[in-house]
């Protein structure tokens, strides 16, 4: 599959059981064991991903995180997490981390996971991209939505939602590919958990949310982003 890793993570045992495994799934793995080196590696940009772990010495992973999107670089970076750090998994979604895995993880599942993040094509719009549409506008840097000129308060989920209904405007997607591609695994069960988060998308940014001009229901098919 030739894709490379940059695997930065302090502990040397998950770092050795980790980057065994990813040798053994195909992957070319490089390491680092804190923050700085970290952030040296990732900045020569050949990697096709990050897994970056937030407690590390030197440096700590939301800085590096901060740090290279700064720089411009858009690698995918999948954060690791300590369990319970919910403040550490919104912030690094919000500092430009595309998903995240929580301390102790399930080998399975974070293969899942970053062969997602692998299998995402480029990103159509850019990380300073900005988009408006009628009253309300969106800034992908700060992930920052704004109706009427008053800022919206949405969750990480619901902003990767939007952004991705935004990068496919006009295309009808269907609910199992909006659990695959912002969810980020392919086998979750409940698809009405993305009518759950239209809805609560739809009373956010629509004026009427019973009556939506933006995100559409195409009857037995999905949705459909009118941009
Ligand atoms: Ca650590």
């Amino acid at each position: 599959m030739d894709k490379t890793i940059l695997l930065v993570e302090d502990e040397p045992g998950l770092l050795l059981t980790l980057s065994d495994r990813l040798r053994s799934e195909g992957y070319t793995v490089e390491t680092a064991s804190d923050g700085p080196s970290g952030l040296t590696e990732a900045a020569t940009g050949k990697y096709d991903l990050i897994i970056l772990d937030v407690m590390l010495p030197g440096k700590g992973g939301l800085d590096v995180c901060r740090d290279l999107r700064q720089q411009g670089n858009t690698t995918p970076i999948l954060m690791l997490t300590a369990r319970g750090q919910v403040v550490d998994r919104v912030l690094g979604l919000k500092l430009g981390a595309d998903d995240y895995v929580t301390k102790p993880f399930d080998m399975l599942e974070l293969l899942a996971r970053l062969e997602a993040l692998l299998r995402r094509p480029a990103q159509t719009v850019g990380p300073s991209a900005s988009y408006q549409l009628g009253d309300f506008r969106v800034d992908f840097r700060s992930t920052t939505v704004w109706r009427d000129g008053k800022t919206l308060a949405l969750s990480a989920r619901e902003f990767q939602l939007l952004r991705y209904f935004i990068e496919h405007r006009g295309e009808t997607l269907s609910r199992e590919e909006l659990l695959r591609n912002v969810w980020g695994y392919e086998a979750m069960p409940a698809t009405r958990t993305v009518d759950v988060h239209v809805a609560w998308l739809r009373q956010k940014l629509e004026a009427d949310p019973k009556r939506p001009r933006f995100i559409l229901t195409v009857q037995g098919l999905g949705y459909r982003f009118a941009g």
